[in-house]
């Protein structure tokens, strides 16, 4: 038997390969095709476990494979805990009770498991796994921690979620943004509206408005699932986006503004609290936004980076990934980087 849906693996693994993924998800039964990980399909299929959680990863994407996560006591490894989102991990500390060690959980304490998706349910049953190896393991292989599929899989892979109905969503709200004049705005399509619920497209972030005493910002995004590794170590914990939806390109000091208003919410935190602001517009922003922005990086390492609509329009026809551009465009205002890192091959998105 052969699953046709796993022919979204093609890009990423030869035929052989693919044929023994299939075999292998077969193979599986009873308590098996629920605990899943990175090291057990490197190990089954003979490929690295970083191939192995980009394949994980896709299959979870494609909803052939669902994923839940174990929470480990660091000292002693105890299963302390079982999620089903990672959005139930907050700040609060944990006891394990097997060594009253007192713990605040990080990626390395978290162990990803994913269970086969059957008839577009999960048979993933809770409470299962505690007759399995997977419980009772006093040590997890690194490379089955949320750390581990971070490093390998690649953060932005992991946290971007853009399947083909959400690209077909975004092409018909892009066309409505772009046919909309100033009287739509009551009826939502706006370039606001729009940018917001792309951004919900990953899944580390919460949208929201917020209103300052002085400014009003379009949207102000928390890192709720704030881990320390790639894009997100730059833009922090919480970033803000303004949007300019007028039919002229975008003032230069629409960017000073912004800069102003990071200056403002970091009194006190030395550029630590928000550092990060994007610029969203329908025409693409001047050259002077580049030069500003390269300046206010080097004097306090606050970036602010413009994305225009025709950019937006490009990712959502190829389904690219958000995050990838972001990083990208960040990386061109820290390095005042003259090549565009796209043109030369360095980025798809
Ligand atoms: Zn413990």
């Amino acid at each position: 038997m052969f699953c046709s849906r796993l022919l979204i693996l093609q890009e990423i693994v030869s035929h052989e390969n693919l044929v023994k993924i299939n075999d292998y998800f077969y193979s599986l039964i009873g308590n098996e095709k629920n605990v899943i990980t990175v090291s057990k399909l490197a190990k089954a299929i003979d490929i690295s476990e970083n191939l192995a959680a980009k394949v994980l990863i896709k299959c979870r994407d494609a909803n052939i494979l669902c994923e839940k996560y174990s929470i480990r006591c660091p000292n002693c490894g105890l299963l302390v805990k079982r999620i089903e989102s990672l959005e139930e991990i907050n700040d609060d500390c944990f006891q394990c009770y097997n060594c009253d060690e007192d713990f605040f959980v990080s990626p390395k304490d978290i162990e990803l498991l994913y269970s086969l998706v059957e008839d577009g349910k999960s048979v993933f049953i809770d409470g299962q796994q505690n007759n399995t190896s997977c419980s009772t393991a006093i040590s997890v292989a690194p490379s089955d921690t949320l750390h581990g599929v971070l490093l390998a899989g690649g953060v932005n892979e992991y946290f971007w979620h853009f399947d083909d109905s959400k690209q077909a969503y975004f092409m018909e709200f892009l066309k409505r943004v772009k046919l909309a004049k100033g009287t739509t705005k009551k009826i939502g399509d706006t370039l606001e509206n729009m940018t917001k619920e792309l951004f919900k497209c990953c899944s580390a972030f919460v949208v929201s408005n917020i209103r300052t005493t002085t400014n009003q910002i379009d949207g102000f995004i928390r890192n709720k699932m704030y881990v320390p590794y790639g894009v997100f170590n730059k833009i922090g914990s919480e970033f803000i986006i303004e949007c300019k939806n007028e039919s002229n390109t975008p003032k230069g000091e629409y960017l000073s503004k912004m800069h102003s208003i990071l200056t403002v919410a970091n009194a006190g935190e030395e550029g630590k609290k928000i550092k990060f602001g994007i610029i969203v517009s329908k025409k693409k922003g001047p050259s002077t936004f580049r030069t500003l922005a390269v300046k206010y990086y080097l004097s306090n390492k606050i970036v602010i980076i413009s994305i225009s609509i025709n950019e937006l329009e490009d990712l959502i026809s190829k389904k690219g990934n958000l995050l990838e551009m972001i990083d990208r465009k960040i990386i061109e205002i820290e390095t005042d980087s003259t090549t565009d890192l796209k043109e030369c091959g360095l980025y798809s998105s």
